[in-house]
């Protein structure tokens, strides 16, 4: 093959093959290239601008796109500059965007890899160690992040994911209009939503926010309301039905304990079943859950109230609204279910939040969603001590997954 014909294959814009190296054995390809004499001009890699001294000459080797079945390296011949701005650096190259072996399309493919797989399979497709595809994936994000326009933050979403015994608790912050994550924090603290609205966010911004869907959570509200005065707070369905399926299953380790021998057995392990909504259950689960229900009537009437709570959000006059709840309130009276009283309080004591559902439009589910987004890439991943990463991954599943969704209805 010429050198002519290399060139063409390799594609690389404004460089030529100028020697090549073939390993059978090894199934190795290396080129080497240089600039096209037309390509003549050089820019700093310090500042952006362009640059007519040369200091010196030397090479990079860099990992390319596979050739069928050969690793692909790519040999460049690169300069050093005299900047009149920065002093010597080096030339600004569109193919080497960090200093890392791996050309730009080398990268973006193993990026784009990682979008639908784990990093250990990408790790074995690419013959990588798991550290280098993560690093890879992470540049790839970088700059993708850095490529495109951020859109304005009118509702936001604040939620907590526990991470477990030793991390404890993440807040979630993320912008309802997009359904992206904006920004992760540790803990759950008033001081760690403070981080955000006062670091993250100019007075500008801060004043710009009109609603926010949070827990029931104090710090978060205290936060709000000292950085956001124009933000109405929104106890949102999502956060309210989590207390709710919380209540249920204490009401069920209490009568696991209440009863003993087989009555046990039934109670027992059925936490997940009590959680989900009935409408969700094929009907072996039903049958299981109705087994459960008729040795129970503590558990069948709090998982039915629990159930009903949820209609709450089809009201949009806060009258109704109000009504609905309150009968709803009233059924617990003589049932003697504690963590449904509870719960029944701490409804009541954030009454205006909850009726701000009614006075303010937020979109339904969308914390529910980037809640569910995140705790998949935990599942897949593993890896995450990183949470700049996470927070990357995170807002490129939601900005592909819109994409998708305006794709669709053009289409
Ligand atoms: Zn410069």
């Amino acid at each position: 093959m010429t050198d002519n014909e290399w060139t063409k294959i390799l594609g690389w814009p404004g460089y030529r093959v100028y020697r090549s190296e073939i390993n059978e054995t090894s199934k190795r390809l290396r080129l080497w290239v240089r600039r096209k004499r037309g390509n003549r001009l050089l820019v700093c890699s310090g500042c952006g601008k362009r640059v007519r001294k040369i200091v010196d000459t030397y090479e990079r080797e860099v990992r390319d796109l596979p050739w069928s079945q050969y690793v692909a390296t790519v040999v460049i011949e690169l300069h050093r500059v005299r900047c009149p701005d920065c002093g010597i650096k080096a030339e600004k190259v569109e193919q080497l965007p960090s200093k890392a072996p791996f050309s730009k399309r080398f990268e973006e493919a193993v990026g784009l890899a990682c979008e639908s797989a784990a990093v250990r399979r990408v790790a074995r497709q690419f013959g990588l160690a798991a550290s280098t595809v993560r690093a890879i994936d992470v540049r790839y994000l970088k700059r993708w992040a850095a490529g495109r326009r951020k859109p304005a933050l009118r509702q936001m979403g604040v939620d907590e994911i526990y991470l477990g015994k030793s991390q404890k608790f993440l807040t979630v912050v993320s912008n309802l209009a997009t359904g992206e994550p904006l920004w992760f924090g540790r803990e759950r603290k008033k001081e760690t939503l403070d981080g955000f609205l006062e670091q993250h966010l100019s007075e500008f911004q801060r004043s710009a926010i009109r609603a926010a869907c949070v827990d029931m959570w104090e710090p978060f509200r205290q936060s709000i309301e000292q950085w956001a005065p124009n933000c109405q707070i929104v106890y949102d369905k999502f956060h309210v039905m989590q207390h709710a399926g919380a209540a249920v299953d204490e009401v069920r380790r209490a009568e696991f304990f209440r009863k003993g021998g087989a009555a046990r057995e039934v109670v027992k392990g059925k936490r997940w079943l009590l959680l989900s909504r009935w409408v969700h259950l094929n009907t072996q689960k039903k049958r299981q859950l109705n087994q459960l229900f008729a040795l129970n009537r503590r558990i069948l009437k709090a998982y039915l109230l629990k159930e009903s709570l949820d209609r709450l959000w089809s009201y949009t006059y806060e009258g109704a609204m109000l009504r609905y709840l309150q009968s709803w309130i009233d059924q617990l009276r003589w049932q003697r279910l504690k963590p449904l009283e509870k719960l029944a309080q701490m409804l009541l004591d954030h009454l205006e939040g909850i009726l701000n559902y009614c006075r303010t439009k937020v979109p339904m589910g969308v914390v529910e969603a980037v809640n569910g987004n995140i705790k998949t890439l935990l599942r897949r991943g593993r890896g995450y001590r990183d949470l700049n990463y996470l927070l990357l991954k995170a807002q490129r599943l939601a900005a592909t997954k819109t994409q998708f969704l305006v794709f669709q209805k053009a289409a």
